[in-house]
Parts: structure tokens; sequence; C-alpha cells
């Protein structure tokens, strides 16, 4: 094989016009397009855009592109009866505002590309594609079938990835450039689920809980939280309002509130952080309801249900007053999020979003907080179960990755991780989590003025060329 080194080189410029093309396209997840021709784009045209531009550039630099029904793709170098995969997505998350730079410019600014997808995922993406194009400059004739594989609703539902995978096949071994480097050995198992108590009707008179909102999503740490209250009492208002002040004052947390009509509106406000993660954020709901602890309403079912969440959620993040704080020697504790809250006149319900920890299963979880459901008359509804998946940090795939990591950045410190959030690593068997994110940069994924330092872009290439190499040895085996 030829210098790779040399051959990254010579592809750099490149590499970088590639990112901020692709970066200007806006592959925010749409509803399904349907051509005059009777083509559909399950994902909308952005993400439709970004696909056929990456399909477009393989077959201009020689690769083999293939295009699953829309639904999905990969672009493959080399031939052999196994296949080291590497799973990518093009769809982006929204952008928000606040943006120094048009998020879909590519902007080259300060030594960074800056835009929505930088890091979150066509960054890696492409480093992953100009570490294939490297290699095959060098002239290598890898002995097993590399596979670049692009996913097309990550941010989303994954039915693209379940589509694609169900037609073309799962590639025997590799991994997805969506997370964190060094390599991550596990990912904690995830639940959603809804805790919901019927309000009965409510008394004729005295403080009432008209409407009650909050959050977002359930892997979001609420920021924002609402309830409306109204009461005949002249004076019940005025009274909200000096609480409101107090409980601002002692506790620094922010506490709004107004008259709406005939009614009095209370809101209040936290951090967002991602829900994997609530210890970062402080949730608008837990202020809510801690201030709401301070009111008394004439419904008892209402101050049932504020008095539950007080004693057993509050502020904790880990389940530890509710009986599911679950440990394990390998992962961060299990975390606890309420996304969301809500009351319909019915009853009111949370969303929770937990990540449990990657020997523990979701009975686990549903065991021990099942006594403060029923102690307090109140009803669970399970959503969501993804199991955790487990690697043993000394198996040959997280070695050899962690090895390379090692070499092309003299860390020598940093172990395998086990983290909270969700990645293809769990869309088929024997796929771990590396890169793009290294240790100590600032995790901007998701957020405003995401970019991606073009040292470090280039240096991915560099890792992402070795471990393709090192995975694609005849001899290797995840054995
Ligand atoms: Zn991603």
């Amino acid at each position: 094989m030829m210098d790779l080194a040399k051959c990254i080189k010579d592809n750099e410029s490149q590499a970088i016009s590639t990112l901020q093309e692709l970066i200007s396209i806006n592959s925010v997840a749409g509803n399904p397009v349907t051509t005059k021709d009777g083509e559909v784009y399950p994902f909308g045209q952005g993400v439709q855009d970004a696909f056929a531009y990456m399909l477009k550039k393989a077959e201009e630099l020689g690769f083999e592109p293939e295009n699953v029904d829309n639904y999905g793709g990969h672009i493959d170098f080399g031939k052999g009866s196994q296949t080291v995969g590497i799973l990518g997505h093009l769809d982006v998350v929204p952008v928000g505002d606040g943006w120094d730079f048009d998020p879909f410019s590519g902007a080259n600014h300060d030594g960074y590309i800056y835009g929505r997808g930088t890091t979150d995922d066509k960054g890696p993406v492409l480093a992953a594609f100009y570490a294939m194009k490297a290699l095959k400059d060098a002239g290598y004739e890898p002995k097993k079938k590399i596979r670049l594989i692009l996913g097309l609703d990550e941010e989303t539902a994954w039915k693209g990835m379940e589509y694609y995978l169900n037609k073309a096949g799962a590639p025997d071994y590799g991994f997805t450039p969506d997370a964190d480097f060094p390599a991550l050995n596990g990912e904690k198992g995830i639940m959603v689920f809804e805790i919901a108590k019927k309000i009965s009707k409510n008394p004729p008179e005295g403080l009432m809980l008209t409407k009650l909102s909050g959050g977002s999503a359930p892997n979001m740490v609420a920021e924002t939280a609402r309830a409306v209250v109204k009461s005949d009492k002249a004076d019940a208002y005025e009274h909200i309002k000096e609480l409101a002040e107090e409980y601002r004052s002692e506790t620094g947390y922010k506490v709004r509130t107004k008259g709406v009509g005939k009614a009095f509106e209370i809101t209040t406000e936290g951090v967002a952080a991602h829900g994997a993660s609530p210890q970062d954020g402080l949730n608008a709901i837990s202020i809510l309801f801690d201030f709401m602890g301070r009111l008394s309403f004439a419904n008892d079912d209402v101050n049932v249900f504020i008095d539950f969440y007080n004693k057993h959620i509050g502020f904790n993040v880990y389940g530890e007053n509710i009986g599911c704080a679950l440990k394990d020697e390998h992962s961060s504790g299990l975390s606890f999020n309420v996304g969301m809250a809500g009351f319909d006149g019915e009853a009111i319900t949370i969303v929770v979003n937990t990540r449990y920890p990657v020997t523990c299963n979701q009975d686990q979880v549903y065991d021990g907080i099942m006594p403060y459901i029923d102690k307090y008359g109140l009803g669970v509804v399970k959503e969501m179960n993804q199991d955790p998946i487990f690697f043993d940090p000394d198996s040959p795939l997280i070695t050899t990755l962690m090895d390379v990591y090692k070499e092309h950045t003299g860390d020598k410190e940093s172990q395998p991780l086990v983290i909270g959030g969700g990645t293809y690593a769990r869309a088929c068997p024997n796929i771990v989590a590396f890169g793009g994110l290294f240790p100590g940069d600032p995790d901007i994924m998701h957020q405003r003025n995401e970019r991606i330092a073009i040292d470090r872009y280039l240096q991915m290439i560099e890792i992402y060329a070795d471990a393709i190499y090192k995975l694609s040895q005849e001899d290797f085996s995840i054995e």
C-alpha cells in the first residue's frame, strides 16, 4: 500500500468542500414526498437531496453506491465474504434560533466549519467516506467488504434503517461514528413511561387547577412549564403572587405569575439538557410542582399528585426516592428525567425517560417504582423500551478501536465508555459507537452554532482510515 497519510493529505481540501456542500443541504426530516413519476421520498425532499448528493459523490469517486428504495443506502469498497459496516446518518435536527452563521451555509470561520450536521452526523460520515477514499487511493485491496451505510431518519423514528437492514442485510461488525471518542462499549437501556393520576371532578369552590403543561419531548429536560389555576376567592391570586415572590427569593428559581382573564397563570423556567443527562439541566416541571406544593388545591387529588411528585421525584435525577436508583459496575447509575407534564381535565400525567444500567432490565425499574405508584393511587403506561447493549471492554472490537484512538491522539488515559444515549449501535449486532466527538471538546450537537474544528475533522479521517484498515484485515475477528 502506498503512503496512506499522503493520500489523506491529498484529499484534504476536497473533504472540506464536500462537507460544506453537504451541510448546505437542509436535511431536516419532512413529510413524505411523491414525485410526478410516483417515486416516494419517505423522509422528505431535503433528506432525499442529501442522500442523492452522497450517492452521486460516491459514484464520482469510483465507489459502488446503492439506494435501497430511498429508505437508506450504502457505499461499498472492496469485496469479501464478510462486511465491515460503518453506520451514519444524513438527517439533522431542526436548527432553532440564535446562530452566528447561516446553519445551512457551511461557513468556514476561525478554523471551524459551522452548520447543522457538522458534528451530528455529516462530518463524521464524510470523515469515514474520505478515509475509504484515501485507502482506495493508496491502493489498498481489502479482503473484506467495507460498507458505509447511510441512514436517513436517525433523528426521528429509525424506520429507514429498519427497512434498509431488512432488505440489504446487516454488516458482520463495525462502528457508528455518531457519538464520542474513544470507543463506547455500552449503551444503557432506555425506557419511556407515563405516570398518571385520574382527577375527580373539581369541587365547586376554592383553588382549582385547570391546565398544566411542561416540556417538549421525553428525552429533553423540560425548559418551561405552566399551570393555570382558578379561584372564586377575591384575594387568592394576590396570595399566589406573594408566594411566588417568596419562593423566588428563597430558591432563586424562575417562577412568574400573571392574570389571564378570570384565571391565573404560573410559569416556570429551567435549563434544558439532553434527557440522558438530566443532571446537566434544571427541570421546569420540578420547579412548578415544588412551587405548587405551597398552594392548597380544593381538589385533594391534585394535592396528592403534587405531594407524590415532590416527595418521590422532585429534583432527583437518579430515581433515588422512587425505588429505581439502579447501579452496576459498568455504567453510571440510572438517570430519571421527567420530560413532559400535562393535565387535560381528567388526569395529570408526566412522561418519564429513564436510562438504566447495562446489566439491568426494564422490569427492575417497574418493580422499583410500583409500590409508590400503588400507594398514591396512580397508574403507569409503558411507552417504549430499548434494551441496553454491552461489549466486554477486552473484546477485540473494542480493544482494536481503543488502540487506534490512542495511537492517533496520544490520549492513553481515556477508557471505553458506557453512555445513556442511543446510537445505531442498537440497530444491529456487533456495532459500537466510535467518535466523532473528542473527549474535552464541547458537545454542541443539536445546539445552535454546531460546528466542527477543521483539524479535528482531518484527524477523524486519519483515525477512521486506520480503524477501517485494521477491522478489514483478513485475520480480524470479533470473537
Ligand atoms: Zn446522530
